[in-house]
Order: C-alpha cells, then sequence, then structure tokens
C-alpha cells in the first residue's frame, strides 16, 4: 500500500502498541476535567494536523490529557494551543488565533504540527520504548513533508526528542543545547529551531511572550 497521510493517520489512530499509554488514557476518560464531563472524550491517539505540503513543522512532545486527547486534535483545547495560536496567527502560518475543536474551521498555511508521541504519557514523560515505538509514525509523517525546511521543537523536551529521533533514523550523532531561537542544521537540509514551549507556566513566568514567539514565527518563515 503507498503511504499517504490518510492511510498514516488511520493506522496512528488505531494503535495500541504501547499498554501503559493506553491505561493512562482510560483513567484520563474516567477522571474528566469538571468543565467538560458532559464532553465525549477523543481518547485515542492523536495525529498530526494542517498542510502536508508545508515548509515548517511545529513538534510538541504528545498531546494533552485534556486538550488533544479530549478534542481530537494536537494543540486544541488548552491554554498552551490557546496561547500558541495567538502567535501563529499573528505570524500569519494560521487562519484563526484560536484552536478549539475539530470543527472549528482552522487551517496552517504552509505548516504542519504534530506530537513525536502520538498519546499522552502519564506526567508528560514517555518511556523510551514508547518513544522509539511511536517514532515509526513520525519518521513517515517527516517523510511525507517532501518540503520539510525547518522543524520547530516546542519545548526542550520535543527539541531533544527529535535529536534522539534523527540519531535513531539518520545516524545523526551532533549534540544541540536547546536554546530559544537558535538554528541547527540537521540531515538532508532541514533546521532545527528550539522554541519555549506555550505552557502557561512559561507564559505566566514571562519566559515566553507574544511578541518574542510571534516574531521567532516570522522569522522562521523567512528560511528557505
Ligand atoms: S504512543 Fe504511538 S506507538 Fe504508542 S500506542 Fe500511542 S500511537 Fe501507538
Amino acid at each position: 500500500m503507498t503511504l499517504n497521510l490518510n492511510n498514516l493517520n488511520k493506522s496512528i489512530i488505531n494503535c495500541n502498541k504501547c499498554s501503559r499509554l493506553i491505561e493512562f488514557r482510560k483513567k484520563i476518560l474516567k477522571n474528566k476535567r469538571k468543565q467538560f464531563k458532559d464532553e465525549k472524550y477523543w481518547g485515542r491517539p492523536i495525529t498530526g494536523f494542517g498542510d502536508i505540503n508545508g515548509k515548517i513543522l511545529f513538534v510538541g512532545l504528545a498531546p494533552a490529557a485534556h486538550g488533544g486527547t479530549r478534542t481530537g486534535r494536537v494543540f486544541t483545547g488548552d491554554k498552551s494551543s490557546e496561547f500558541l495560536y495567538k502567535c501563529l496567527f499573528k505570524a500569519n502560518i494560521s487562519n484563526q488565533n484560536t484552536s478549539e475543536h475539530v470543527n472549528d474551521g482552522l487551517k496552517l498555511n504552509n505548516a504542519f504540527i504534530t506530537a513525536a508521541l502520538k498519546c499522552v504519557p502519564p506526567q508528560d514523560k514517555p518511556e523510551k520504548k514508547e518513544l522509539m515505538n511511536c517514532f515509526n509514525f513520525f519518521q513517515k509523517e517527516i517523510y511525507l513533508l517532501k518540503k520539510l525546511k525547518i522543524i520547530v521543537a516546542l519545548g526542550k523536551v520535543a527539541f531533544d526528542t527529535c535529536l534522539e529521533f534523527y540519531k535513531k533514523y539518520y545516524k545523526f550523532d551532533k549534540k544541540y543545547k536547546f536554546t530559544h531561537g537558535k538554528i541547527y542544521n540537521l540531515p538532508k537540509g532541514v533546521r532545527l529551531v528550539g522554541c519555549y514551549h506555550p505552557s502557561p507556566r512559561n507564559v505566566n513566568t514571562g519566559r515566553i511572550n507574544e511578541t518574542k514567539m510571534t516574531n521567532l514565527f516570522k522569522k522562521i518563515k523567512q528560511i528557505n
């Protein structure tokens, strides 16, 4: 079967390789957040989203328990996505400044967004074997992104995970240090840039703000 985004997404959604993560998801579905208690949670692995012909790939570590795992779309329906999309919209990478649910009309321009691990792990900490299992999907997404020029890793853990991925699949052995805004070279002419995660903690402590993040997004758009 020829690989395309549709059949890749089907295999992601139906994957049940990591039993610990499946058990954890069951717990989330049993203990919904109060404000979402009447909602049906998606409760399955999360696929990537956006323009597969885009040159920019945004990568988070994993979907959020009550964000992506609830809504069924990566970076959707939580505080991190609220902040992220304000910046993506200002940089003209998204057509709207919110990402609330799968039918909200959101589109990305020249960009795709995914998580290196497609299922939410306990305490946001995947085990190595879970990452290795899921890299198989991440690798296929990268393969399908034929025009990929730049990977924006959202947070240090996502940044280190991208390096781990390139180590495994491309025998890449450079050690790069996560620094917000610094651009590094990866194999096949792809660049990697670290970007603070758009989490409430980073926003509330002032580590990141809309101007800083938007300016970085505008800068990466210029990369060819
Ligand atoms: S994390 Fe990835 S490999 Fe593991 S169950 Fe979820 S989709 Fe499958």
